[in-house]
């Protein structure tokens, strides 16, 4: 079997993650967590405020809703521009997106090509239905917005947000007198994004409710230098410009101050979160040459943008981006000022009023969750059974406490320990089978750390514990175990 059907049996047997309604057949590209996979997510995203808000003075963060009027989406040009193209088969019906079609069949990079020119090479290369041999009609274009109607009478139509984004931008005002913030400054929002992908796939890849991660950063563009990127100007990373891209060449590793030297990197804001991003994901296990940053060619990238920089995880099936980073400038602002009638400038400290400009890092929390599964999976033949090396941080289960054996004395020690240890973090508690048996249960699903109560316990009040990636077993007195715990599960591992 493959590594990641492995894990995608384990991820369902487990409790990770479940297809959406599939009692009725399912929906395809949604999908619910279970209790481990809803723990490991909320601790993902914890994770990722400590790292990306939390650690910075100058970035808030706000909730928005997730039914938008129409109004937004014919400002932001989601309305027009939110599209993908789809072709159907003649003979079976089926849909699919015309470009990834193309590029499947023929290994041309087709992404924003025009309908038109879609059609065209679809049947200059005789691309026929994949299920069925059909052939297909000619490429339309298909906006992924899910739209629906407000109130009883459908008096306003409105559409689930396809980005998190646009809540904040609609907000600009709002937040900038609530907060009293002065630029740069950012604005972030964790929460759901829904696209009606043409076809979802890939499991946790391309999905119709998905999870974002994003700050607005916003700026004044006339002043260039961000102070704070000093620390992380000699960050390492690997990086795909637009000349390899054409040239066929590979990944070439620098610090960002030269992909900024080199103008891959467009600004040193979005080169101060693109050195955070690198760090976040390192710590989270993927392998650094497992991780790349692609400058995203012309044609991928929207008008308006100053240039976008994709950072991209070498997955089982390929490369796919995980974050988006894009320069969206003043774009966002000014439609929704125009379009809304309200003022979105900034007033400098000289009295000038100006428009912010944005830099928008944007994370797939989804994808992220597939990356951590894919590369803390570990198969052990020496061990004699497989086990996440999740980072102690984002472990679902942070401790596990048994009973050296199932006696009555011993089990109610155990569970007094348990109740203690529960109060302060997610655990779990094991009494049956051999301990053998529950230290596998325990590193099957990560668990970083497994307390146990046995004889001595009752001797002198201390508890073993045993840590998942050495199995080696210290003892510690049962008052000084939350501190102990607390210590080990904020190192990082990896
Ligand atoms: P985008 O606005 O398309 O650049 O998306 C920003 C981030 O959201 C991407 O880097 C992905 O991690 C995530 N994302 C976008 N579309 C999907 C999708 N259909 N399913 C899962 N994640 C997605």
């Amino acid at each position: 079997m493959e590594r990641i059907e492995k894990i995608e049996k384990i991820a369902k047997k487990r409790g990770f993650v479940f297809l959406s309604s599939e009692i009725y057949g399912g929906i395809s590209g949604i999908y619910d967590l279970g209790y481990l996979g809803f723990l490991l997510k909320k601790k993902l995203i914890e994770y990722w405020r400590e790292f990306f808000v939390r650690s910075e003075d100058n970035i808030f963060e706000v909730e928005t809703s997730l039914i938008m009027t129409e109004k937004v989406f014919e400002a932001s040009g989601h309305l027009k521009g939110f599209v993908d193209p789809i072709t159907k088969c003649k003979k079976c019906g089926s849909a699919f997106r015309a470009d990834q079609l193309i590029e499947e069949k023929t290994g041309m990079f087709v992404e924003g090509f025009d309908k038109d020119i879609l059609t065209k090479i679809l049947r200059e290369k005789n691309v026929t239905c994949p299920k069925c041999n059909g052939e297909l009609e000619d490429v339309k274009i298909f906006n992924l917005m899910f739209s629906t109607s407000i109130g009883p009478l459908a008096e306003t139509k409105g559409y689930l947000r396809p980005e998190t984004a646009q809540g904040i931008f609609v907000n600009f005002k709002n937040i900038l007198v609530s907060t009293r913030a002065k630029l740069p400054f950012g604005v972030a929002q964790v929460g759901k994004s829904f696209r009606n992908e043409i076809s979802p796939r890939q499991w946790l890849i391309r999905l119709r409710e998905f999870t974002q991660a994003e700050i607005e950063f916003f700026i004044n563009p006339e002043e260039k230098e961000y102070e704070k990127l000093k620390e992380y100007e000699n960050v390492k990373i690997r990086i795909l410009s637009r000349e390899m891209q054409k040239s066929g060449g590979k990944e070439e590793e620098m610090t960002i101050r030269e992909a900024l030297e080199r103008e891959i990197i467009p600004s040193e804001y979005m080169a101060y979160f693109i050195a955070k991003e690198q760090l976040f994901y390192e710590s989270l296990g993927i392998p650094k040459e497992a991780i790349r940053f692609r400058q995203m060619l012309p044609e991928e990238t929207p008008h308006y943008s100053k240039g976008n920089v994709d950072m991209e995880i070498l997955f089982d099936f390929g490369w796919k981006e995980v974050v988006g980073n894009a320069y969206r400038g003043d774009y966002d602002l000014k439609r929704h000022a125009e379009y809304s009638k309200t003022d979105f400038s900034y007033v400098l400290e000289n009295g000038r009023k100006i428009v912010p400009h944005v830099i928008e890092p944007s994370f797939g929390i989804e994808r992220t969750i597939y990356a951590i599964l894919l590369y803390s999976f570990i198969e052990d033949k020496e061990r004699g059974w497989d086990w996440f090396n999740f980072n102690p941080k984002i472990a679902p289960i942070s401790v596990c406490v048994f009973p050296l054996l199932n006696k009555k004395q011993m089990v109610e020690k155990a569970f007094e320990v348990f109740k203690l240890v529960r109060r302060n973090f997610d655990a779990m508690f094991d009494k049956s089978g051999s301990i053998g048996k529950r230290y596998a249960r325990a590193d099957e699903i990560g668990v970083p750390y497994c307390i146990t109560i046995d004889h001595q316990t009752f001797e002198d009040n201390s508890v073993t514990i045993r840590d998942r990636n050495t199995t080696k077993q210290e003892r510690v007195k049962i008052e000084e175990l939350i501190e102990k715990l607390n210590k080990l599960l904020n190192l990082r591992s990896n």
